[in-house]
């Protein structure tokens, strides 16, 4: 992960993250569908560069375990 701190957009290096961001459903658009619980959403850690703004969504690892079996995603 060690990349992830450098901006690929302003090449800056104050790039901060937050991660276990829920993916939404419910009320809110589900962005990861199929790819959490039956009790929670899916997650997501979320990068934001501090110096252009530029802000990156990653599916969480279990979030990405379930990608391939999933019928919600195809590849490509
Ligand atoms: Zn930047």
């Amino acid at each position: 992960m060690e990349k992830h701190n450098q901006c690929p957009e302003c090449a800056g290096t104050r790039v901060h993250s937050h991660g276990g961001i829920s993916a939404g459903g419910g009320y809110a658009p589900n962005y990861l569908p199929g790819l959490g619980t039956f009790f929670s959403s899916g997650k997501f850690t979320v990068r934001v560069c501090a110096d252009c703004g530029l802000t990156r969504f990653y599916a969480s690892p279990e979030a990405r375990a379930k990608l391939r079996d999933s019928k919600d995603w195809r590849r490509g």
